[in-house]
This record gives C-alpha cells, sequence and structure tokens, in this order.
C-alpha cells in the first residue's frame, strides 16, 4: 500500500516537473509554473523520507540529519533568493547549479565508498577479499559503477564550472588562458575517460585511488574548461553546465532506481542541452568548440576595439524627447545595464506615453543580452511590458530599416558591429542587433566604458548614432517628464 502512494507521488512529482517546466516557457505562466514543480517536488522529497522502503523493508532513518539538512538548506536557500538583487540573479543561479552539481558528486562518492566497502569484505553480504581467488571475486554490475562514475564526473565538472562561472559573472574571476590550453583540456579529458574505462573494467586493489583521481581531475577540468571563456561566450557554457547538472541527478536517479530523480534530471539535461543549443545558434558557435573550451575572450580587445574610434556627439533630454515624440515607430534595445539600473518599469511607462501619441512602440531582445537567458524578458514581464511587443533579433533585424528610432537602453555587445566587421574581435562572429539600419540610434549608458566582452563599441562613434548619457532609470524619468512637457 505504502509503496503504491509512493509511486503516486512519484507520478505528481514527474506530471508537475512537465507541466510547470511548459508553464515556464511563457512569462504569464512561469511563475505559476515554478510553484507547481516546486510542490510536486515537495511531495517527491516527503513520499521519499517517509513512505521509501529498501529490497529488505527498511525506512529511512537519521531523520535529525535529514530535516536538519532541509532546515538550514532551506533557510540559506530563501534568504538567498529574497535578498538577491535583480543583477546578481545570473549568478546565483549559476551557484544553484553548481551545488547540483556538488550534490551528484557526493551522491557518487557516497555510493562508490559503500560498494566499495562491500566490495573489500567490510560488510556482510560479502566475504573479505582475502578469502577469494581473483576468479571468485564478487560481481559488482558493470552499469552500476558506470553510473556512479559518470555521476562523479559530470557532478564535479558542473560543480567546478559553475563556481568559476558565477566569480565571473560577479568579476570577481577574470579570463585565465595559457599557451597550448586547448590541447591541455582534451588531454586531460581523455585521461579522466582513460581512467573511468578502467575503473569500470574494475580493478579492485587501485579502485579507490583511481576513483579518487578521477574526481580530483574532473574538478581541474570544469575549472580549466571555464577559466578562458569570456567575451560573449558565457551564456552558451552557463546554459551547458546546467545541462550538466541534470545528467548527473539523473545519474543519481539511475542508481537509486528513483523515478522522480530521473525525470527531473532528464527534464533538466534535455532542456538544458536544448538551450545550449539554441545558445550556439545566437552566438554562430559550434558545441564542438565549447566542449574543448576553444573560443573566449582572453584577448579582450582585438586591434580595433582597443583604441579609441574617434568623436562621439551628445543628445540632450528636450532634443531625445522631440525625435522620439514625432517618430513613426520607436524600438527600445534593452542590455544590462538596463537590468542594472533598475528602469524597466520607467522604461514601461516611456513606452505607454509614446504610444498614447500615437508612437509605434517595439523591443528589440538579444538572446544573450543581459547576463543570463531570458534574462530581458524576465525583466520585462515584471514591468508588465506586453509579451506581444517583444521582437527576437531576427524579426527586430528585418524591421529597423523602417524604423524612425532605436534607444538602446544599457545595452553594448548586442549592437556592437565589430562582431560583424573586425575578425580579430572576442564577438566576431557573433550575430547583433543591426540597429544602425535605422534612422537615429540613441543610447543611453553612463560612460564610454566597454560592456561585458571588454571591447570599445564603434556604434557610438557612427554620424547617427547620439550618446545620451546618465543611470539609465534616472535618464528615463526625466526623458517622461520631457515628453509629458512638450
Ligand atoms: P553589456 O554588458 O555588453 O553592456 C552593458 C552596458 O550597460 C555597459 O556598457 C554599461 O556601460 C551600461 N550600464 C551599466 N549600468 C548602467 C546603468 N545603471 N544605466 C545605464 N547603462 C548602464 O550588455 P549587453 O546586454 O549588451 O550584452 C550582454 C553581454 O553579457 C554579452 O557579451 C553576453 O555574451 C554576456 N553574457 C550574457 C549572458 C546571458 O546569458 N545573457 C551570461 C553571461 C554573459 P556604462 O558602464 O558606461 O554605463
Amino acid at each position: 500500500m505504502e509503496f503504491n502512494i509512493l509511486t503516486l507521488c512519484y507520478l505528481i512529482g514527474s506530471v508537475t516537473f512537465i507541466l510547470g517546466l511548459k508553464m515556464l516557457s511563457h512569462p504569464a505562466t512561469a511563475r505559476k509554473g515554478n510553484l507547481i514543480a516546486a510542490a510536486g517536488m515537495t511531495i517527491a522529497i516527503f513520499g521519499t523520507i517517509f513512505l521509501y522502503k529498501d529490497d529488505a523493508g527498511n525506512k529511512l532513518h537519521n531523520y535529525g540529519w535529514i530535516f536538519g539538512g532541509i532546515f538550514l538548506g532551506g533557510i540559506v536557500g530563501a534568504l538567498a533568493a529574497k535578498k538577491v538583487k535583480m543583477t546578481a540573479m545570473p549568478e546565483m543561479v549559476s551557484m544553484f547549479n553548481g551545488m547540483g552539481g556538488a550534490c551528484a558528486a557526493l551522491i557518487s562518492i557516497v555510493e562508490f565508498d559503500h560498494i566499495s566497502k562491500l566490495f573489500s569484505g567490510n560488510a556482510t553480504l560479502y566475504p573479505p577479499l582475502s578469502q577469494l581467488g581473483p576468479d571468485t571475486l564478487p560481481a559488482i554490475p558493470t552499469g552500476h559503477i558506470l553510473i556512479i562514475i559518470l555521476g562523479l564526473i559530470i557532478g564535479s565538472v558542473s560543480f567546478a564550472g559553475s563556481m568559476i562561472a558565477w566569480g565571473k559573472l560577479n568579476g570577481k574571476v577574470k579570463d585565465f588562458s595559457f599557451k597550448g590550453q586547448h590541447i591541455f583540456n582534451i588531454v586531460l579529458l581523455l585521461v579522466i575517460l582513460g581512467l573511468a574505462a578502467y575503473l569500470v573494467g574494475w580493478k579492485p586493489a587501485a579502485s579507490p585511488i583511481i576513483f579518487y583521481a578521477i574526481f580530483a581531475l574532473s574538478l581541474s577540468y570544469g575549472v580549466f574548461f571555464v577559466f578562458p571563456i569570456g567575451g560573449a561566450d558565457m551564456p552558451v557554457v552557463i546554459s551547458l553546465l546546467n545541462s550538466f547538472t541534470g545528467v548527473a541527478a539523473a545519474c543519481g536517479g539511475f542508481l537509486y532506481d528513483n523515478k522522480v530523480m530521473m525525470t527531473g534530471g532528464i527534464l533538466v539535461g534535455a532542456a538544458g542541452t536544448l538551450l545550449t543549443m539554441l545558445m550556439c545558434k545566437a552566438m554562430n558557435r559550434s558545441l564542438t568548440n565549447v566542449l574543448i573550451g576553444s573560443f573566449g575572450g582572453g584577448a579582450k580587445a582585438g586591434p580595433a576595439g582597443a583604441k579609441s574610434q574617434g568623436a562621439y556627439k551628445e543628445i540632450s533630454l528636450s532634443d531625445t524627447a522631440v525625435v522620439m515624440s514625432y517618430a513613426h515607430k520607436v524600438f527600445i534595445v534593452p542590455g544590462y545595464g538596463l537590468a542594472v539600473a533598475q528602469a524597466q518599469h520607467a522604461c514601461h511607462e516611456l513606452e505607454k506615453i509614446l504610444e498614447s501619441k500615437g508612437v509605434e512602440v517595439k523591443y528589440a531582445i538579444h538572446p544573450v543580452a543581459g547576463r543570463m537567458p531570458g534574462h530581458m524578458n524576465v525583466l520585462l514581464a515584471e514591468a508588465d511590458v506586453s509579451y506581444e511587443k517583444l521582437q527576437e533579433m531576427e524579426q527586430a533585424n528585418e524591421e529597423f530599416s523602417s524604423t524612425d528610432v532605436v534607444l538602446v537602453l544599457g545595452a553594448n555587445d548586442v549592437v556592437n558591429p565589430a562582431a560583424k566587421t573586425d575578425p580579430s574581435s572576442p564577438i566576431y562572429g557573433m550575430p547583433i542587433l543591426d540597429v544602425e539600419l535605422a534612422k537615429n540610434v540613441i543610447v543611453n549608458k553612463r560612460s564610454m566604458k566597454p560592456g561585458y566582452a571588454g571591447i570599445e563599441n564603434n556604434l557610438f562613434f557612427q554620424p547617427k548614432t547620439s550618446m545620451l548619457f546618465g543611470d539609465a532609470k534616472k535618464v528615463l524619468q526625466d526623458l517622461i517628464g520631457e515628453i509629458k512637457n512638450l
């Protein structure tokens, strides 16, 4: 009876994950989807704690440890999520993703220790090794050890890589690479796979040393794999690490034959893989390059990016108000600076006041604008901007030539023409928003400093472009005031 209730809990958990994921694909339903999936996860966790029984009919015990962990983790997670600033969300997502990878790796370590003890006769199930000849070694199922090692490798890479990504996103870790690093990464990966194959072939005497060597090397690989990646390529790596964590969790599900853990892991792995492919497409990179860490922004600025590109012109608030109010069509290009300034509500207000004057207003969303996939969509949805007004890159690029004014709000790399014109640029090849096709381009930022890729932007020096300096929120509020006074 209890088993059936547990199966039902797992079924509910799995269905809510799928439902939740589906609802996450639209801003209007995303919040509810998240809550539904979280409720399903709660049912699955408490079902496991109270109803699970092993083959011998033993229930879980150690309730003090279990609830102590849930309590502490729950408090830390809830406080972190409550306190986090919107701009620090990407770092937090990276950190939480890393924790998932670490859990999967820890499961592998615990399970390896468990079967090692069984194998060496420390438990009653198997006789001591000394009493057995080499031909009578007890058989550990190959699939079992394979899953343990896969979980260890993928979980460790995901943990170490996510920690470096976390440091890079909050600016504490700088890009780092050395000559021949690509070869080094490939060799490191091959050594890990070779040792794993050796261990799966089951060489008992050397096994713990090899197992922990694989663990240490996988952690190192995670570090070396993410360290050199900079420029505009981090989004691909972040979604890839996300999918790694999902696959590592699925390994845990296989190991314990736990259906809901498998479903959850596979869903995260599959969703992360799809997102990685979409990001690769958006960035015009191949996945092979990502896997061996052979791209990135080690060189922060190409020759054209490093030096100043001449004079730029500024525009006043009142002139901006006039140009925008008398336009037929305006595109707003939001970027990371909009999130920093928390200017999304002011932005929506500008949209409404322009529309009340008969101006058509749309938003052009670059797939890697901001610091996490979907960052701008989330930000604008928070301010109730209608989803229909958001145009994806390809669509927006087709419409720029019929646009009177493009207002670039705290975006930089995603509108940098060097991606098309300068082969030495670290963002060369990345598709960008072709804002220079519009009649006028107004760029709001606080200074002439570069964006995430660390390169200068030729767009700011073009005749069509005018700079409107200042914090995005303050500028937008003042601009709204000016438009109202017209
Ligand atoms: P960028 O980082 O290129 O540029 C942001 C600009 O915003 C800066 O130039 C900054 O200039 C300006 N800014 C900062 N604060 C303010 C403010 N308060 N008011 C007005 N402007 C401000 O952002 P983009 O969105 O154009 O590009 C995203 C970059 O981040 C890409 O390189 C992408 O690859 C990378 N990335 C994206 C991830 C993702 O998943 N989306 C993940 C990791 C990296 P100033 O200081 O002069 O104000």
